[in-house]
């Protein structure tokens, strides 16, 4: 692409959650400002994914794309964070808690894995994971865990502001409260957007949906299937404890991935999230306002309730907020990134993860700008790749991975 062409075409980003906002700083890193960024929410509410979830950065995965997006993730949310002073990113490490001796030879081998994709990582034994992470690892169950010191906690809210903020200051616009109601077209080509109540025209030569959950509601008004699935998730937090300090995270994130669980420290409060039960699939429509659903004991409370007996400091904490928010899912669990097929001037960066949304931007940002330098062969993300595969097929495969969910990711 020439020069002139970069910085002329308008490149319009639909959705200000992380995956958006990603976007728009790679874009104006790359000396791109024609960039203009719509939400539907206003600039300090997150009503998207981003806004309920609780940040776990895991850079192994048993995919390695996955793993390259994520390297270049923790690379772009480290610079982002001012260490000790102004952090979105604590990179307090990961451990995962083997509770059975399958996973303690499985930890082993994701240290040579880990090698090969240059993810440094390593074994400890019960009473060194239990001296990391005391109010989390479990003394009696631990039989060793995988400690994968690069890893850490993002601060997804924090962390999606920042990488606005940078993007604003190097000339994109963000326009909140501008909801996006159809795409425009001319023939096979989407020429821009109608947004607002007034359901203005803006033109664009490229229209990107990062609309996470809502990315099927526009993509199918243009005729278009992508192939992800929304599935409800439930997180609980304790109350704040005395004595913890309000932004210093001094302990790894931990998960137990025997028992589907996973648990960290947010500044005065500790989190838990678990995938011990059945998945619960949603269709997000244009009247769907929020991430957030109703948090139904019957659908978690006993997962939950399992999950909290595993923690330590859950036995005995005050339990604060519960909620119930809903992310996507692929069949092969890797996002849908590039051009929408056989629609020109439409591009998608969907169904991304904070863990992989840093290297998500810069991917389609290259690939928008042409310019050769891609993370990932766009195949293995490209939107189309499951045109051969039935909705029953995509919605049953995209499922089936909820409970081994940390076998990718
Ligand atoms: C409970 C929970 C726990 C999670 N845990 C983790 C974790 O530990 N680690 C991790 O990496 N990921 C986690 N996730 C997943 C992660 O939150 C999401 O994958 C990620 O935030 C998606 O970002 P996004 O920008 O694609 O979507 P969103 O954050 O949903 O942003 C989409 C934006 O698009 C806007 N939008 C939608 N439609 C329109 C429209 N028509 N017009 C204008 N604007 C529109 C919305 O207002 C929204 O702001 C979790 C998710 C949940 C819910």
């Amino acid at each position: 692409m020439s020069g002139e062409r970069r910085s002329s075409d308008r490149i319009l980003i639909v959705g200000a959650g992380v995956v958006g906002a990603s976007i728009a700083y790679h874009l104006t890193r790359l000396g791109h400002d024609n960039v203009v960024v719509l939400d539907a929410r206003d600039r300090t509410q997150f009503p998207g994914s981003t806004g309920l979830a609780p940040g776990f950065i895991g850079r192994l995965s048993a995919s390695p794309e996955l793993t390259a997006l994520a390297r270049d993730s923790v690379a772009t949310y480290r610079a982002l964070s001012r260490d000790g002073t102004d952090e979105v990113f604590w990179q307090v490490g990961c451990l995962e808690v083997a509770t059975t001796e399958a996973r303690l030879e499985q930890a082993h081998r994701d240290v040579e894995h880990g090698r090969r994709l240059g993810v440094e990582a390593r074994v400890l034994g019960p009473a060194e994971a239990v001296a990391l992470a005391p109010a989390l690892v479990d003394a009696d169950r631990v039989r060793g865990a995988l400690f994968v010191p690069g890893d850490g906690a993002a601060d997804p809210v924090l962390l999606t502001q920042r990488l606005g903020a940078a993007a604003e200051r190097a000339g994109a616009r963000f326009l909140f409260g501008t909801p996006v109601t159809a795409l425009e077209r001319e023939g096979d080509r989407v020429t821009g957007v109608r947004a607002g109540g007034e359901a203005e025209l803006l033109r664009a030569d490229r229209v990107v949906l990062a609309t996470g959950i809502w990315g099927p509601v526009l993509a199918g008004r243009a005729g278009i299937r992508l192939p992800m699935v929304a599935v409800q998730h439930p997180y609980l937090y304790t109350g704040e404890l005395p004595g913890l300090d309000d932004t210093f995270i001094d302990a790894p994130i931990v998960r137990y991935p025997d028992h589907c669980v996973y648990t960290r420290r947010h500044g005065r409060r500790f989190g838990l999230g678990s995938y011990a039960h059945s998945p619960l699939p949603l269709r997000p429509s244009v009247d769907l306002v929020s991430a957030e659903r109703p948090f139904r004991e019957a659908d978690f409370g006993a997962a939950l309730s399992d999950a909290a007996s595993l923690v330590p400091v859950f036995r005995t904490a005050p339990r604060g907020r519960r909620l119930n928010g809903v992310f996507a899912l692929t069949p092969d669990e890797l996002p849908l990134v590039g051009p929408a097929p056989g629609v020109d001037g439409l591009w998608f960066a969907e169904a991304s993860w904070v863990t992989h949304a840093g290297g998500v931007g810069r991917q389609l940002a290259n690939m928008l700008l042409e310019t050769g330098e891609l993370l990932v062969d766009p195949a293995w993300l490209a939107p189309g790749r499951f045109a051969s595969r039935s909705d029953r097929w995509i919605h049953e495969t995209a499922l089936a991975h909820y409970q081994g969910i940390y076998e990718t990711h």
